[in-house]
Parts: C-alpha cells; sequence; structure tokens
C-alpha cells in the first residue's frame, strides 16, 4: 500500500510512530524478577492522566466494556438501585449492561444530543433522603453524539444533596483528551480504554478507581459474582508488580511510550490542542451550513463531531464516497442516526494538517453525494482558523508538537 488509509474514527485512533514502534518486540516473561520495574511506574503514571488524589488504576486485557463491567461488579450488590442517564449509543449501552448485572435503574432518558441532566440529578438526589441509591452514573464523552457532559456539576448535584453514593464516569473518549479531574471532582470509577485518548491499539480497559470505592469493594454485601474482573485479584498480584493472568505486555509496552508522550507534551497542552483541533472542525460545520448533533455550545465535545448531513443526501453514502474514493474513514451515525450523520474523530495523536485531510475528503464526498457545498467552503474556514490561531514558531516545532518520542 502506497498511502496509509486516513483514520478519523472515534477510536481506534491513529497510533504515533513511537508507540507502534515500542510494541514491536520480542514476547518477554510477565513473571520475571525485572518486570515490576516496568509496570509499577504505569500504574503510578496513569494516576496522573486521571487526576487522582487517591486509589488506584487497574489494567485490564479487556475492551472499555470490560473496564464498564469492572466498575459495576466490583462496587455494586445485585438489586442495588443506581441514577443513569441515556442520550446517546454509549450511554445506552451503559444503561443495558446495569441492567442485565441486575440493578435497578432510575432512568434520564433525554434528547440525543444534550448530556446529563444536572437539575434532573440534583433533584432525584435531594429526594432519595433514604439514599437508596449506590450510585450516580454519567458519559463524560457521548461519543455517538459529540456531547460532553459536566461531571464537576455532577459533583455538585450529589454534594448539594449530601448524597454519599460512588459517582461513576465513563470517560473511554474523554481521559488523555479532555480534562478529567477524578480527585477535585469526587469521581469513584472512571472508565477507559486504550484505542482513544492513550493512542493503542484496542485490548486495554483501564479502569481508575477512588479509594472510596476501593473501601465500597471491601465493604459490600451482597456483592455480585465476579472473577476475571476481580478487584482483590488484581490488587493482590498488582501491588507486586505483576497480573492474576497473562497481562497484554506489548500493549503495556505501548502504554509505557504513549504515557511518556503525554507527560512531554504536557496533559495541559494535550486539551489545549484538542480544544483548538476541534474548533477548527466546528468552524468548517459552520461554513458548509451543517448541524452538529451537540444541541447547544456547551455540549460540544472537543475529541468527536456528529454532523447532520443536508437533508436529501445520505450520510451512508458519504461514509462511503470518503472510504473508496477518499481513502478516508469517518465514523459512522449510530444507532437512529444511521443515514442522517456521520462523525468526525478528532482526538489523539493527530494536528491540524492532518485534520486539513479529512475536512478535505469530507467536503469532496458530501458534495459528490449531492450536498449543495460550496468547495473550499469548510477547508477555508478551518484553514483560517489554525492559520490565525497557531502558536508555533518556525523553531519550536518538536516542543510544541509532542508527538516525538520523549
Ligand atoms: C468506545 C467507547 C466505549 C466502548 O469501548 P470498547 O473499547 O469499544 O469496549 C464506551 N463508552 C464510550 C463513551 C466510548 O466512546
Amino acid at each position: 500500500m502506497l498511502v496509509q488509509p486516513h483514520l478519523f474514527i472515534p477510536g481506534p485512533t491513529n497510533i504515533p510512530e513511537a508507540v507502534r514502534m515500542a510494541m514491536n518486540l520480542p514476547m518477554e516473561d510477565m513473571r520475571s524478577p525485572e518486570f515490576p520495574k516496568f509496570t509499577l511506574p504505569v500504574f503510578e503514571d496513569l494516576k496522573k492522566v486521571f487526576k487522582m488524589k487517591d486509589g488506584r488504576v487497574f489494567i485490564y486485557p479487556s475492551s472499555g466494556t470490560g473496564a464498564w463491567e469492572s466498575a459495576i461488579t466490583n462496587t455494586l450488590a445485585v438489586g442495588d438501585k443506581v441514577l443513569m442517564s441515556r442520550f446517546g449509543q454509549f450511554s445506552l449501552l451503559w444503561v443495558d449492561m446495569a441492567e442485565r448485572m441486575g440493578l435497578k435503574v432510575v432512568l434520564c432518558d433525554e434528547e440525543w444530543g444534550t448530556g446529563v441532566p444536572l437539575e434532573k440529578y440534583a433533584d432525584i438526589l435531594a429526594k432519595d433522603t433514604a439514599h437508596e441509591i449506590k450510585a450516580v452514573f454519567a458519559t463524560h464523552n457521548e461519543t455517538a453524539t459529540g456531547v460532553s457532559s459536566d461531571i464537576a456539576g455532577v459533583r455538585k448535584a450529589l454534594d448539594a444533596a449530601k448524597h454519599p453514593a460512588l459517582l461513576m464516569v465513563d470517560g473511554v473518549s474523554s481521559v488523555g483528551s479532555l480534562d478529567m479531574r477524578m480527585g477535585e471532582w469526587g469521581v469513584d470509577c472512571c472508565v477507559s480504554g486504550s484505542q482513544k485518548g492513550f493512542m493503542l491499539p484496542t485490548g486495554l480497559g483501564i479502569l481508575a478507581v477512588s479509594q472510596k470505592a476501593l473501601d465500597a469493594n471491601k465493604s459490600l454485601n451482597g456483592r455480585m459474582n465476579r472473577c476475571f474482573f476481580s478487584f482483590e485479584d488484581m490488587i493482590k498480584t498488582n501491588d507486586l508488580g505483576y497480573f492474576p493472568y497473562t497481562p497484554a505486555t506489548q500493549l503495556i509496552r505501548g502504554l509505557r511510550t504513549s504515557l511518556d508522550l503525554i507527560q512531554a507534551e504536557g496533559i495541559e497542552n494535550i486539551f489545549t490542542r484538542h480544544h483548538r483541533l476541534a474548533s477548527g472542525v466546528r468552524a468548517a460545520i459552520d461554513a458548509w451550513g451543517l448541524k452538529l448533533v451537540a444541541k447547544e455550545p456547551k455540549w460540544h465535545s472537543d475529541t468527536v463531531s456528529a454532523i447532520y448531513v443536508p437533508e436529501g443526501v445520505d450520510a451512508v453514502q458519504v461514509l462511503k464516497t470518503a472510504f473508496y474514493r477518499y481513502n478516508t474513514s469517518l465514523g459512522t451515525g449510530l444507532n437512529k442516526l444511521n443515514g442522517r450523520v456521520f462523525r468526525i474523530g478528532h482526538l489523539g495523536a493527530l494536528d491540524e494538517v492532518m485534520l486539513g485531510g479529512a475536512l478535505f475528503a469530507v467536503e469532496m464526498a458530501l458534495k459528490d453525494c449531492g450536498a449543495a457545498i460550496k468547495m473550499g467552503s469548510g477547508t477555508g474556514a478551518a484553514a483560517e482558523y489554525f492559520s490565525k490561531t497557531s502558536t508555533r514558531s518556525a523553531t519550536s516545532r518538536d516542543a510544541a508538537h509532542g508527538l516525538k518520542a520523549a
């Protein structure tokens, strides 16, 4: 293949060359006396990405969905009441899992394009004076609709009601790209995975848990059955730098390098970069005269944009055209958005020039599929925005980029 296919789906994301090379190594002995020297610092450095003040991080050989299941089975009991909201395919699937694991879900069904309903949460929590609700769930970044929610606001609702429920957050498409302050926001379980902000292949379920969640795990009566995801088994071996079963050593080697890259760029700089890239994409969408699924600016996601195609245009056709004619993968419209929406993933290892390529492909594919798009309108608006807001100088290339091997 002469040219790599261009990947702009919201996970898996593009893998930096340094990360890919770090995973290209012979198999190693995961019980060697040297292994903990490698693993223990990985656990510590992950805590910084989640901005934890206590607790620990578990790394499972699974996808993010496994970390969802781990959070539930380790901290809750069958029949427990939990508060959840549903406003896109991922929040919908987490609700489905909770119900199938035997939790009683108090559900806020929200319009797709909106996010976690803070006022409703505050109201429900204030009325729950008997503290029957054991956990409150929030999807930080709904990848299906490109909606980010206010996790600090959920913490405020809990505190205002003096409610002791655990706070469970899905950060699969936010952690490492959008600010996640577990310590400050009192998040008890934060779910993530390797193939989004961590810029790795799929295969690691990463779950960060607070001390409060670990205590809940210890004192739990009527605990759920668990084995593969058991905190207890993990802790026993993790404390020594090992795992209860074979870890995905190559992926963790890659994670080491991606953590080095994150540290080298600086996590706050990463958030700024994502905001700037997303703003450029939104400038293009405006210029095309298209609408985001996210209903208001407060819901705008800096990691993924879900975009309605114009009336009379089939989004599936746009995706196929981008794929076959322009060698570019965009995200599909999930569930009820299928056919009406396409998504641009703008998270992980990318810069404005890569993203410019994606916008170029979108513009052509839209036009090819019959949209009344003026060539150069969206790409021009993004270029205008990127050139105006660039902070790089001719000599600051690597430092500002952060994508060089640390
Ligand atoms: C990708 C994603 C998941 C699912 O993760 P898998 O790794 O596919 O299991 C869950 N929640 C959100 C918000 C996601 O973006």
